[in-house]
């Protein structure tokens, strides 16, 4: 067991006790790949590659967002670029040892680079490109140009061969794919974490790969623009009654509704409320950074968004 030192510094200025460990900061699961892990069978027919959950490093390649695949009758779809075009390789390296059936499909979860950097590998091989107009647009002006030099910073060689690549086609509502005997409903349910999130919805067998609006075993990243009502609201009144039974979601592991509700609903609803009594106290913002967040301190990546999410949502919440 390893103790991070930048948490207990954290947890110190925080005045609570130090005593969590992260509960998985092993630096790379996977040696012989790129990838930080390999695939792992989530139900029938589908798959993810589970990566860190923790910030990308030079160990985990940027794998560190679930990288998922779906095996129909009729070709595979995969949910996520990757980080870079050596982790779609990777990647596209594992569905071989897992399916003969060819690629046909990649859908990109948002704009971040670790959704869709990768697409410069998938083109490449002629695979076409689906992803959210505004998850496109994302990509394309900020998150792209942001997340290639992010990735040649701390991938170094691993970085080689990406470049930014566009989806080949957008969708704006939802799209639904037939592909084989497989249903695949591609959505927007709202807005979440960020702009154009989409949603894999399998109907048949109730399995929700649904990216960042979605989080277990680390804490979500709240990012400036981000309206957090309607992250709460989009996952009430759109995702759950979808009835899932097993959720991929962003990063971390494939779990139940309840769990994923709780590691992000919750969290949201509980900083929110931190913050909305840090405000009735006249609290501003130098202050608002250190609520009392230590009830999610068993989240990884506690130390590195804690207390920058609870400036956002000071930011948000202050002109309500
Ligand atoms: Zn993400």
């Amino acid at each position: 067991m390893r103790f991070d030192t930048r948490l207990i510094a954290t947890a110190t200025l925080l005045a609570v006790p130090a005593t969590l460990a992260k509960a998985d900061d092993t630096p790379d699961k996977y040696p012989d790949s790129v990838l930080y892990d390999a695939p792992i069978k989530v139900a029938e027919g589908v798959y993810s590659a589970i990566g860190a959950t923790q910030p990308p490093t030079y160990e985990n390649a940027g794998h560190n967002n679930n990288l998922s695949f779906i095996v129909t009758s009729d070709g595979v779809a995969v949910i996520n670029g990757g980080a870079s075009w050596k982790l779609a390789e990777a990647l596209h390296d594992e569905i071989g040892k897992i399916t003969d059936q060819p690629v046909k499909l990649v859908i990109n979860e948002n704009g971040q680079g670790h959704s869709m950097l990768g697409n410069s590998y998938w083109t490449a091989q002629g695979v076409p490109i689906l992803a959210h107009e505004e998850a496109a647009a994302d990509f394309i002006d900020t998150e792209g140009p942001r997340g290639l030099e992010a990735l040649k910073s701390y991938a170094l060689e691993n970085a080689e061969g990406t470049t930014i690549v566009e989806p080949t086609e957008t969708f704006t509502d939802r799209k639904d794919i037939q592909m084989g005997d497989t249903r695949i409903e591609v959505l927007n349910l709202g807005p979440a974490h960020s702009p154009g999130d989409t949603q894999v919805w399998l109907p048949g067998s109730k399995v929700l790969i649904a990216g960042d609006i979605a989080f277990s075993e680390r804490m979500p990243p709240i990012f400036e623009g981000t309206c957090i009502l309607c992250w709460i609201e989009t996952f009430e009144t759109a995702l759950e009654p979808l009835g899932a039974e097993i959720i991929v979601p962003g990063h971390g592991a494939p779990t139940d509704l309840a769990t994923i509700r709780h590691a992000t609903i919750d969290y949201l609803k509980d900083l929110r409320a931190k913050i909305a009594e840090h405000l009735d106290n006249g609290g501003d913002l130098s202050q608002a950074y250190y609520v009392d967040q230590s009830q999610w301190e068993w989240m990884d990546t506690f130390e590195e968004l804690a207390t920058k999410n609870a400036g956002v949502v000071f930011s948000e919440m202050e002109f309500e």
